[in-house]
């Protein structure tokens, strides 16, 4: 789980949340690749919302309608800043060879992480 390192999942608040009164039924949404919505009774509704993917918002940009909201980004990122999941993610992408391992400790480093 490379955007999240050894975060769980569910300590992390990020998904849609769909407003009936403004969703027009067009249907987009339920491209959605992880599934996080089933389309009952002639309108979608969140059925998966921890399978959404943290930090992605596709859906939302392409809702018809702007019907599609999401938890403020900012509180994603002083989550990821105090669980240091830059760091984290940094380590886990150089352990699995998808970017080169720094050839001192500064090179290998994530840029500063601090607290909020
Ligand atoms: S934000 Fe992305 S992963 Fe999450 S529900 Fe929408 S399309 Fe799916
Ligand atoms: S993309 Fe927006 S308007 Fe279209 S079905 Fe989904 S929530 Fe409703």
């Amino acid at each position: 789980m490379p955007w999240l390192a050894a975060l769980p999942r569910n300590q992390v608040n990020w998904g849609p949340t769909i407003n009936p009164d403004t969703c027009v039924s067009c249907g987009m949404c339920m491209n959605c690749g992880k599934k996080v919505f089933e389309w009952i009774d002639n309108r979608p509704v969140v059925a998966r919302y921890d399978d959404c993917v943290v930090g992605c918002t596709t859906c939302g940009n392409l809702c018809l309608s702007h019907a599609i909201s999401f938890p403020n980004i900012e509180e994603l990122r002083c989550l990821y800043r105090d669980h240091k999941v830059w760091s984290a993610v940094k380590k886990a992408l150089i352990a699995e060879g998808k970017i080169p391992r720094g050839r001192t400790p500064q090179e290998a480093a994530a840029p500063d992480e601090e607290a909020c």
